[in-house]
């Protein structure tokens, strides 16, 4: 018996070689009908043999390119019509815009192969792309995805990049960026930035670029390159000379730096790698990954000092893997350090006119003329308990789609640090990517640009606008300034609770435990080490840990030694001039008598943060002073008690019940454990027993409140639960009695904090 069916596919369908997939799919079941784009996805009708389309419905699912995503299909059953062909038929555009837009793709194995093949005619081509890979997002100005509305606009196809595109069923059928040496895009090398317009040049002289290129990365040079989402500052990993230099010269003295490889059986000679890890290192995304180091090389000291892990990713662009291959000319085993090319707190560079802002980091830029629309840094990941969990999001899983339905527009600012934005209408949820630090023009600037964008592409115009509530934060500051939009202030650590709970779909009360650095609490002073019985409407507080004093507000945050002399002096109180610890050293003696002073003046900032304990008791074994970049204290303390292997055990802790409140008090912790420095005990056993016990305060607070409360299930969040050691001993802990959620896809630190902001002003409008 024969059918026709209509159906509409929404989701990532555009650009992604989905029609001409379908078109094939009716070609081998013998289908007639057609297939076009519209604005919210694709629209197909076939007709047949009954059989053959149920067959057809099924590999859709199954067989679908990989680089789409399919949100929804509606289907109902039509007439027949009697065609004899199936047709892919002219897109059908009206004012509504599709807001569905794929992610940056790495490039595909075909396209892979061809850029290496002699014969081909894209070899050694830096731009070669087709509907499988390829920029997509970074280059997109406006929807529907159509190559006017990307930065493709000003390269005229020549005709045989044009036959490719016109042509069902070839691979570049409609490749918005498809290109070649004579009508694409060309790259370029320069020295200094007096001429950056960059000319058509043929395979010749591509190839002796890259040769120039690859010899300045051997000799030890620090290069800028363009990619996807903005620049890189590279230069050969294992030149120690050279990675110092670039140290120096961007004045990042300790934080890791990210690597790039080409080849697996480098990965894993130096990492641990598990098939989960060799899966994401390989995917389309091409994240930078964080691997456990397998086997201590002398030149990881200048790329990750003091670490366990490094950050590595795989190459990802035809232009990579070009350098790759000429530098194996001269290395058998090429490793790069690729980091974001950006100033401090200035957002990655993206264009040649800001070329200007890498003079004194880069000695030459290899520049190319495919503009990138909006920046977009690398993405982090790191696997726990075989599944991912993201630490920055951004290129390859940016733009994010959620479903969550809303009656109105709903903008999350978000908070300051790794700041990100969120959106929500109609029957989704989206997610910007990491916008750095939010603590000056230049990243604010970007901010602005994010939300333009944003709003231009998805047609958005707020009606409520969801900030921190921490009054100084400039994203707080933007939420005030709009006119005419509900405004709803959420609680910084609620947020973070309820982007974990969205995340996995919680709507009842829960248990939720916010181990976070920074967040301005309902009382005025600064939260951190909260445990909250809430759901996405409303919270209350019911423990946290003792406030103490942050003295010098933000200067405590860069000198750990201010926060353990507070704790200190409240135990012990002049006692603490007599200590002889390796942090005291650090500050001179009159500026220890000053903190004193303000401690008895009572003049410092209130906090319960986690975070700042983690940073006392990491500087209180010596291991940090003076911080270079967030949390990097906190880090090495897990780095160290990574080391520890033997019987667990765990300092003391008292908790005292105020009212209907829990308060923990560190004072007992603190004491035994400067006992034991004392006592010269082993620094990982001590560090790791810090941990240990922080986890072991979880589960006893989580079991008062299910006595008190009844609840059994805990959510985690909050930027300290980026601590491996921490999360994994914590839910070895909790899961016997409860059931635990942590963030994955969404983010535990601050960057999760605007989609939590957004389903919260949800339910309280
Ligand atoms: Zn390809
Ligand atoms: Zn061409």
């Amino acid at each position: 018996m024969k059918k026709r069916i209509s159906l509409h596919i929404k989701g990532v369908v555009q650009g992604v070689g989905f029609r001409p997939f379908v078109y094939n799919l009716c070609q081998k079941l013998n289908l007639s009908g057609f297939v076009l784009n519209d604005p919210q996805g694709v629209k197909i009708e076939v007709e047949g043999e009954a059989k053959k389309i149920s067959r057809f419905l099924k590999e859709l699912k199954t067989k679908a390119p990989s680089a789409s995503y399919i949100e929804k299909i509606e289907k109902k059953e039509i007439p027949l019509k009697e065609e004899k062909k199936i047709f892919i038929k002219e897109s059908v555009f009206d004012k509504e815009k599709s807001v569905f837009i794929c992610v940056d793709l790495s490039i595909c194995d075909d396209c892979l192969k061809e850029l290496l093949s002699k014969n081909n005619r894209r070899y050694f081509y830096p731009f070669i792309n087709c509907t499988q890979c390829g920029p997509r997002f970074t280059i997109i100005k406006d929807v529907p995805y159509d190559r006017p509305f990307t930065t493709m606009k000003k390269f005229k196809m020549c005709k045989t990049c044009l036959g490719e595109y016109e042509d069902p069923s070839n691979r570049r059928f409609h490749a918005q960026p498809n290109a070649c040496f004579c009508c694409g895009p060309s790259i370029k090398l320069i020295k200094d930035l007096k001429n950056r317009k960059v000319e058509r040049i043929s395979l010749k002289e591509t190839k002796k670029i890259l040769e120039k290129a690859a010899s300045l990365i051997k000799e030890g040079k620090i290069l800028a390159i363009k990619g996807i989402g903005g620049y890189h500052l590279c230069c050969d990993a294992k030149n120690s000379q050279s990675v110092k230099i670039l140290r120096e010269r961007k004045q990042r003295p300790t934080k890791p730096f990210a690597l790039m490889v080409d080849d697996l059986k480098v990965v894993e000679k130096y990492c641990f790698l598990n098939k989960k890890e060799k899966g994401l290192l390989l995917s389309k995304e091409r994240p930078i990954l964080l691997l456990k180091i397998k086997k201590e090389e002398p030149w990881m000291q200048a790329i990750a000092p003091q670490q366990k892990y490094l950050g590595i990713m795989f190459a990802y662009t035809p232009l990579h893997y070009l350098i790759f291959h000429f530098l194996k000319k001269y290395q058998k085993e090429p490793i790069l350090v690729m980091t974001s090319a950006n100033k401090k707190d200035f957002p990655l560079v993206k264009e040649e006119k800001e070329l200007d802002q890498l003079k004194e980091f880069a000695d030459y830029y290899l520049i190319h003329n495919r503009p990138i629309y909006l920046r977009c840094d690398d993405s982090i990941l790191r696997v726990f308990k075989n599944k991912e969990i993201i630490i920055r999001k951004a290129r390859g899983y940016t733009p994010l789609f959620l479903d969550f339905k809303v009656k109105k527009n709903i903008l999350g600012c978000g908070a300051e640090l790794k700041s990100t934005v969120s959106f929500a209408k109609n029957n989704y949820l989206v997610t910007s990517s990491y916008l750095g630090d939010l603590k000056n023009y230049a990243n604010y600037q970007f901010f602005l640009e994010t939300l333009a964008y944003y709003q231009k592409i998805f047609d958005f115009k707020p009606e409520i606008v969801a900030y921190d509530l921490h009054p100084n934060y400039l994203s707080t500051q933007y939420a005030l300034s709009l006119k005419d939009v509900v405004k709803v202030a959420v609680q910084h650590h609620h947020a973070h609770l309820v982007s974990c709970l969205f995340e996995h779909g919680l709507k009842e009360k829960v248990i939720g435990v916010c181990f976070d650095g920074v967040g301005f609490g309902l009382d005025g002073n600064i939260w951190g080490g909260e445990f909250f019985v809430l759901d996405r409407k409303s919270f209350l507080r019911k423990a946290y840990f003792k406030y103490f004093g942050l003295i010098g507000q933000d200067k405590a945050i860069q000198e750990p030694g201010r926060i353990s002399f507070y704790i200190l002096y409240h135990i012990l109180k002049e006692k603490v001039f007599d200590l002889d610890l390796e942090f005291l050293k650090s500050f001179k003696k009159e500026q220890l008598k000053l903190f004193s002073t303000l401690i008895k003046k009572k003049m410092y900032v209130l906090t319960s943060s986690c975070g700042r304990l983690f940073d006392c008791a990491s500087n209180l074994l010596g291991l940090k002073n003076k911080v270079t970049y967030e949390a990097e204290a906190a880090i090495l303390l897990e780095m160290v008690a990574g080391d520890f292997k033997g019987k667990k055990s765990r300092f003391d802790f008292q908790i005292k019940k105020e009212k209907d409140t829990y308060i923990i008090d560190w004072e007992p912790l603190f004491l035994e454990m400067l006992k034991e420095i004392k006592r010269k005990k082993n620094i990982s056993e001590i560090a790791y027993k810090f941990h240990y016990t922080l986890a072991y305060i979880i589960k006893e607070i989580c079991c008062k409140l299910e006595r008190d409360c009844g609840l059994k299930e805990v959510v985690l969040s909050g930027g300290v639960f980026q601590n491996l050691l921490l999360l994994k001993e914590t839910v070895k802990i909790l899961e016997k009695d409860f059931k635990v959620y942590h963030p994955q896809k969404l983010l535990t630190n601050d960057g999760g904090v605007s989609v939590g902001q957004v389903v919260v002003a949800n339910e309280n409008i």
